[in-house]
């Protein structure tokens, strides 16, 4: 089997920094499936559909066939370079919504499961040891106090001189975890097997370090 390593929890608890470190320590591939939920919501609203129940299908039918395109650490969508477009906490917030249609859900397995080739696999989301890759080797369930985490993403906000409110800022990724983790399907929680990492007080290196360690071993 292709070795998968899973990188599985809550919004900004610095799951996309620490899996993309990962997957370049081991020269393996990198997967992040958030952004498949984000450009999905994208694609729907330029489409002209609302994201709600009532176009699961016609929003999942778009999915499965999403013209997506990853290079050089971009995201097109067609020919269009979405990478900063699906960065906007609008645009998570977007992606939870539409995260939460089963259907759609469904829609983007096949495109998800493509992205297991040689030499491996590092996956960062909220199913990936749950649902995606259940028989992944090591699945790993990375948290933070939702403050670390509001303070995580207003730095970073602020670094790329964008404004943000703090407070605002933790209001949305409470409400953006209350959502993910209460939904039908695939709901947000670790997978039975995965060793749970507490963030909160460690620097990247540190949590990547962990990772290895737990791969390594
Ligand atoms: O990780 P990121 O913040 O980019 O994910 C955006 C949203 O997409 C999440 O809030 C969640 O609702 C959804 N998502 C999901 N399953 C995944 C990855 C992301 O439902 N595997």
């Amino acid at each position: 089997q292709i070795p998968v390593i899973c990188i599985d929890g809550p919004t900004a608890s610095g799951k996309g920094t620490v899996a993309a470190a990962v997957a370049e320590r081991l020269g393996y591939g990198f997967l992040d499936s958030g952004a498949m939920y984000r450009i999905t919501a994208l694609a729907a609203l330029r489409a002209g559909l609302a994201i709600d129940a009532a176009h699961e299908h016609d929003i999942a039918a778009l999915a499965r066939t999403l013209p997506v395109r990853f290079a050089e650490g971009r995201i097109y969508l067609g020919g269009d370079d979405v990478s900063d477009a699906i960065r906007t906490e609008e645009a998570g917030m977007n992606a939870s919504r539409v995260s939460a249609l089963p259907a759609v859900r469904l829609a983007l397995v096949d495109l998800q499961h493509a992205f297991r080739r040689l030499p491996g696999l590092v996956a960062d989301g909220r199913d990936m040891g749950t649902v995606i890759f259940p028989d992944a080797p090591l699945k790993v369930y990375l948290t933070a106090s939702a403050t670390q985490r509001a303070e995580r993403r207003y730095k970073q906000l602020i670094s790329k001189g964008i404004s943000a409110n703090i407070d605002d800022l933790r209001a949305d990724l409470e409400a953006r975890d209350t959502r993910d983790s209460t939904r039908v399907v695939a709901p947000l929680k670790p997978a039975q097997d995965a060793l749970v990492l507490d963030n909160s007080s460690l620097t990247i290196e540190q949590a990547v370090q962990q990772v290895l360690d737990w791969w390594l071993e």
